[in-house]
């Protein structure tokens, strides 16, 4: 599963399979329909109108947010933490927590999500823009952790290592959000360096 796993830069993820699902689509270059969007909240480098439009199809299931859905405009299925539901029978889709617990960028209150992703029996952490959350412990059992590691409005690459290690326990972990708005390479390495020999780290791209 995990090469069928594309980082196409910040939170930015194309997933190829029976369904292609692209994840907080964000300066996208180039031409491709996805059959799912999953986006984690309405900032605009995560919720970006013109990114979408440029993946869809009449057929395109856009999962979002209200604040995200209400810019996007269109058919989409907004989600609140908590939801839970099957995209025809292939996918499966949990909308989980993602907030900031040592600053204000992205409040609980405002119900931002970061998404479990099932398919064919491999488990998908999208964790969004989140710091270090007690709700990461419950999470089930994770293959591949998707995780923030830019610090800043998210998760530093060390923080980022803890979750992995002390709550996620994914057996193979991808750091993303670096590279485009904050964070650079280095955040990535440094994750990687925290986790050697504990837990499998791919850096894409
Ligand atoms: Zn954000
Ligand atoms: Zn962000």
């Amino acid at each position: 599963m995990i090469e069928k796993i594309h980082w196409l830069g910040h939170d930015t993820f194309k997933i190829e399979g029976e369904m292609v699902i692209y994840t907080d689509p964000y300066q996208i270059k180039q031409q491709d329909v996805a059959n799912i969007i999953l986006i984690t909240h309405e900032h605009y480098d995560h919720c970006s109108p013109a990114d979408v439009q440029k993946l869809l199809s009449k057929e395109t299931i856009v999962v979002a947010p209200t604040d995200c859905a209400s810019k996007l405009g269109g058919k989409v299925r907004t989600v609140k933490v908590g939801d839970s539901f099957s995209i025809e029978g292939k996918v499966q889709i949990e909308a989980v927590p993602a907030y900031n617990v040592n600053k204000n960028f992205h409040p609980k209150k405002n119900g931002w999500v970061g998404y479990v992703i099932t398919i064919q029996g491999v488990r998908i952490y999208l964790a969004g823009d989140t710091d270090r959350i007690p709700e990461m412990k419950n999470l089930g059992k994770i293959d591949i952790a998707l995780l923030p590691v830019s610090g800043t409005y998210v998760m530093t690459a060390r923080e980022a290592a803890e979750a992995a290690l002390q709550d996620i326990k994914p057996t193979i972990a991808v750091p993303m959000h670096y590279g485009s708005i904050v964070g650079s390479s280095k955040d990535a390495e440094e994750f990687r360096r925290l986790l050697e020999g504990k837990v499998q780290v791919v850096i894409k791209g």
